[in-house]
């Protein structure tokens, strides 16, 4: 399409688009009616759901901080990010299973003010490994959600921090429409639940009736019903279960050899936040590349890693021996 025949799209002049694709099946649903939608469900099944924070589990049980103790046969660990402190509560797990990051995402929940025009399909910049693509999600006649960062940290990050707002509002107004400054906006925060390898932790452990579900990073919703259903046949001991590479137990795997590690880097902070400033592209990508190189031999790297993780690796907070490359590229 042409990027000018987008209704409500009207970014700064220097960051325009030249081309745009639609994507006709691209479509949205709003994360508080899904969230309803579940309770409903949970509701008429017949579901018991306990009012309280899980604060460890062992030996069969779950022990709830208010002090309610519940036993059972088969326990699941799917607290999300948060999975990362329950299963190292565990002993029995200790320097078995990757660490569990937050993947801390900051998005803006908006309504449009009158006379105020906002594209009425979902429009999305280029996605951006190492940062924010910033998208726009209508809901509604006047309703839209602009999302969102990912900062990746090993601790647990309760609040958002000015820096990533600021970089959504701005990203918002440079690269859909300078209008949207007239919208009324809510900040939402979530995290998201990422293996220290970039893939999920699925399936049982080596502790008797303990399963792991936690790690699906950015799609965990669009993965949900799939792994649901997998994750039930393992349960049952029935046929089409979970694949084995995805185990929670387990080395962290890796299916990029460094080179294409450091691609992968370099072409995420190219395109990343902050990127389009005057410094002509072919100098911009040959620092961004000896920064990468720096940053991969600081960690000591000899396979690729995602590229959101690679500030933590070189960093000391993940532990590069670790990884291993995976003979399962499936
Ligand atoms: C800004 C943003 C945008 C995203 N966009 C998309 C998208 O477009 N498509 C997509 O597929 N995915 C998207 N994701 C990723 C998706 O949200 C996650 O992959 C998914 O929510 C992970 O599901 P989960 O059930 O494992 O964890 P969560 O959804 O985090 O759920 C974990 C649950 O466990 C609860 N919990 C935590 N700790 C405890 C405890 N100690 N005791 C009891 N309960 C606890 C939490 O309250 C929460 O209800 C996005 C994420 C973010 C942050």
């Amino acid at each position: 399409v042409d990027p000018a025949d987008i209704r409500g799209y009207r970014p700064t002049p220097h960051l325009r688009a030249t081309r745009g694709v639609r994507v006709p099946s691209d479509g949205a649903i709003d994360a508080f009616t899904v969230m309803k939608l579940l309770d409903e469900a949970a509701a008429a099944l017949g579901i018991e759901r306990i009012d309280g924070r899980a604060a460890s589990v062992r030996d069969g049980s779950v022990h709830c901080d208010r002090g309610r103790v519940v036993h059972a046969e088969r326990i699941v660990v799917a607290a999300g990010a948060a999975s990362d402190g329950l299963v190292r509560g565990i002993p029995e797990l200790d320097g078995r299973v990757p660490r569990i990051l937050h993947g801390t995402g900051v998005g803006l929940r908006c309504r449009a003010t009158p006379g105020l025009t906002t594209p009425d399909e979902v429009l999305r910049t280029p996605n951006r490994g190492a940062g924010l693509g910033v998208y726009h999600v209508p809901f509604g006649s006047d309703r839209f959600y602009l999302g969102a960062t990912n900062v990746v940290s090993v601790e647990p990050r309760e609040h958002a921090r000015l820096g990533s707002l600021h970089l959504v509002l701005q990203s918002a107004m440079d690269e859909i429409s300078s209008e949207l400054r007239h919208a009324e906006c809510r900040m939402v925060t979530g995290h998201r639940p990422i293996g220290a390898d970039g893939f999920p932790l699925l399936g049982r452990t080596s502790v008797p009736g303990l399963w792991i579900a936690t790690g699906t990073r950015r799609d965990g919703v669009t993965a949900a019903p799939e792994i649901a259903r997998r994750f039930v046949n393992e349960l049952l001991g029935m046929d089409d279960g979970l694949p084995a590479c995805l185990s929670p137990e387990r080395r962290p795997i890796t299916v990029l050899d460094r080179d294409q590690g450091i691609d992968v880097a370099v072409r995420s902070r190219l395109i990343g936040p902050g990127s389009s400033t005057g410094v002509s592209a072919g100098r911009l990508e040959d620092e961004v590349r000896r920064q990468v190189v720096r940053l991969y031999d600081r960690a000591g790297l000899d396979v690729g890693v995602p590229a959101e993780l690679l500030d933590l690796y070189a960093d000391g907070r993940l532990d590069a021996s670790r990884l291993v490359a995976s003979t399962n590229v499936d």
